[in-house]
């Protein structure tokens, strides 16, 4: 089998409400889609993150330019030769960011014609599942007008637990006063209905500031806190670890293992958090997942994908071990972005749905979605300049 094709498609749509985390304002979701095709007729899908700011446009020229000459005519099923081909190929101007997203996107694509040709789910390739199910989190909780919402991000978080969420994760990093007074709001309307809280910055604060808001915090026993600083600032996470109570979560931001590995040397989280359309793809998580294992750490996912990448998300997280075994641990879950995403529902047949707080672990071959391509097409129009 030989690759005979490889795509980059990239998608965009305009959101009716912009919406705002701690670093900006979302107007438009965008994806960069990688589809590889095959002489035996498989096509393979994957994504390159795009996260909250990131134009598509910079994984695809990445694509198209430096790895699609690399793969045409190579076999798909090599996939880790092929992965240590890109990564060394682009290694002296790329390492991390929009490079390795590009990366990534390959990679999962690769990992979807195994599954297809071997008729196989990806969670079965990787080594198999740990679970059959896994618990879902909502994230969501961002702005639509900037600070002074508490009000409004208290109701929903009730309208998520009628959803059946039992975790949420509320964006925080918009001033101290204003993060607590939301976190007051939120807590009260939960209040009773035993659902666990986390926490996410996206690096807002300096380490003084994100140690004061952790301690005020404290009360709540947060499941984690996550990017309290910056990604560069492993001393910064190392002085939050020591002073903080509560398990501090990062890695959205990180690459590949030589990235995590200066995470998890300088240990700086308790929880790793690779995104697998952005660290590096099954590929390298799987590299991250047995040194995170070495270092006691555990792997829980970061997830902000289109319905390709949540896909992915649930295969890897399905054969994800635990770091730290025992009768009742605390399993890895599945960052449910409740956020608008205006073609989440209609890139895929079937896309994933949450019910009373789980998502079932998938069973057709690869990935198992059906992308559908009058979608990718309209979305394609919407990313031209
Ligand atoms: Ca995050």
């Amino acid at each position: 089998m030989k690759i005979t094709a490889v795509h980059a498609h990239c998608l965009a749509s305009a959101l009716e409400t912009p919406f705002a985390f701690s670093q900006g304002w979302v107007k438009s979701r965008g994806a960069c889609l990688v589809e590889v095709q095959t002489d035996d007729g498989l096509t393979g899908w994957g994504e390159a993150l795009c996260q909250g700011l990131q134009p598509p446009q910079i994984a695809a020229a990445t694509i198209e330019s430096a790895l699609k000459p690399l793969l045409i005519g190579a076999d798909p099923l090599q996939i880790e030769p092929l992965w240590q081909r890109m990564y060394m190929h682009t290694r002296d101007y790329g390492m991390k960011g929009a490079t390795i997203a590009a990366l990534s996107g390959v990679d999962i694509a690769l990992w979807d014609i195994a599954g297809k040709r071997l008729g196989q789910p990806v969670w079965q390739l990787l080594g198999g599942a740990f679970r059959e199910r896994v618990q879902v989190y909502a994230t969501g909780f961002y702005r639509v007008s900037g600070q002074g919402e508490a009000a409004r991000l208290a109701e929903e978080a009730a309208q998520r637990a009628e959803e059946g969420f039992r975790l949420l994760k509320i964006k925080l990093g918009f001033g101290l006063e204003d993060d607590l007074a939301v976190m007051r709001a939120v807590a009260r309307a939960i209040e009773s209905r035993g659902l666990r809280l986390m926490i996410d910055t996206n690096h807002a604060y300096g380490v003084a500031d994100a140690v004061r808001l952790g301690r005020a915090l404290a009360p709540l026993e947060l499941r984690w806190y996550e990017e309290p600083v910056a990604a560069e600032d492993l001393a910064g996470y190392g002085e939050l670890r020591a002073k903080l109570d509560v398990p501090i979560a990062g890695g959205e931001n990180e690459f590949t293992v030589f990235g995590f590995r200066q995470l998890l040397a300088a240990r700086a989280v308790d929880i790793a958090q690779p995104d697998v359309c952005a660290a590096g793809g099954f590929t390298a998580c799987r590299h991250i997942a047995a040194l995170s294992l070495a270092h006691g750490v555990q792997v829980n996912p970061h997830v902000w994908g289109s319905s390709v990448g949540q896909a992915a998300s649930l295969h890897l997280i399905c054969a994800l071990p635990l770091a730290n075994p025992s009768l009742f641990a605390d399993e890895p879950i599945f960052e449910y972005d409740c956020s608008s995403h205006p073609f989440r529902e209609t890139l895929v047949e079937r896309p994933l749905r949450q019910r009373a707080g789980w998502l079932e672990r998938p069973d057709g071959p690869g990935l198992g979605i059906e992308v559908n391509r009058e979608t990718v097409q309209r979305l394609e129009a919407h990313a031209r300049p």
